[in-house]
């Protein structure tokens, strides 16, 4: 793979009237209608819409000189399946960073493969503070290796399984990174309590009606004591880590009064659980 001494610029903060700066996606492609998925709802498309990321499709198709538009051929060796050739995505990867010159040296090229990095909340961190991210989504059985080893900067996998596709880990790593960037979401705080955030999982959360199936919302959220809320919920986090991801938790360093909250919270955890 490619080596890579870009040193990425941190994105600045916007603030009411300043101006934004936006991270730039591009998708490259057999399937541009894919992501229509992401850019047309949700948070995802008000943070396009709202111009706090750009997120264009390339389709490899384009840039092909026969009648047929080939994108594939057999792999040399033999063996079942097609692969994508480097020439169409090679003048797409270069496509790409054309379309912003000023930042083409930034430009982070990444192949989503079963073969990379494992997807994390680190890694969706890190990868916040790019410019411009150049996704490549493979096909059939997979790209050019030749291609990897000249143009691709990262490979990201997002899971020990194999897809037919790297169009769903391109937009789950769209998603993930553009829900880190400032003004994305609604509330300022929106990601701050959320799971992986400061290595522990969230809280668990209730809404209207306060009794459901004889299961009531914990009084503590209903008392209009803030102090009191937070402190459950910082028990609830420690304590949801203990029990669904012990080794988040011991990666962490617990203060003695978050110590001493999960250990109130083992004592009645065991008690209703006996
Ligand atoms: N022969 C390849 C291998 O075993 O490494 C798998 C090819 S897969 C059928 C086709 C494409 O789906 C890959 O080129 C990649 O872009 C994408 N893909 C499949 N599984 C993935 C995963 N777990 N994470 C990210 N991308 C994946």
């Amino acid at each position: 793979m490619k080596t890579s001494t870009k040193n990425a610029e941190t994105n600045s903060v916007s603030t009411k009237g300043a101006k934004k700066s936006a991270l730039f996606f591009s998708s490259i492609t057999l399937f541009p209608e894919m992501f229509d998925v992401i850019r047309n709802y949700g948070v995802i498309g008000r943070a396009v819409k709202n111009k706090i990321v750009q997120l264009d499709c390339i389709n490899p198709r384009e840039f092909t000189r026969d009648k047929h538009r080939t994108v594939d051929d057999r792999p040399y060796g033999g063996g079942p399946g097609m692969l994508m050739k480097v020439e169409p995505l090679e003048k797409a990867i270069e496509a790409a960073k054309n379309k912003h010159p000023d930042l083409s040296t930034e430009a982070k090229v990444i192949y989503l493969s079963p073969q990379g990095r494992k997807l994390d909340y680190e890694l969706v961190k890190q990868l916040s503070q790019q410019k411009h991210i150049v996704l490549l989504s493979g096909r059939y059985e997979g790209i050019d290796q030749r291609l990897i080893e000249q143009q691709v900067d990262m490979e990201i996998s997002i899971g020990d399984f194999v897809l037919s596709g790297g169009e769903l880990p391109a937009m789950i790593v769209i998603d993930a990174i553009t829900r880190l960037l400032p003004d994305v979401l609604g509330h300022s705080d929106s990601a701050v309590e959320d799971s992986f955030e400061d290595g522990l999982l969230d809280h668990p959360h209730y809404t209207r009606p306060e009794s459901y199936l004889d299961s009531d919302v914990p009084a503590v959220l209903l008392s209009g004591d803030h102090q009191a809320i937070e402190k459950w919920r910082l028990q609830q986090r420690l304590g949801q880590t203990w029990l669904k991801r012990p080794d988040l938790l011991a990666q962490k360093k617990l203060s003695d009064s978050e110590q001493a909250l999960l250990e109130e919270f083992k004592v009645a955890y065991q008690a209703k659980e006996g």
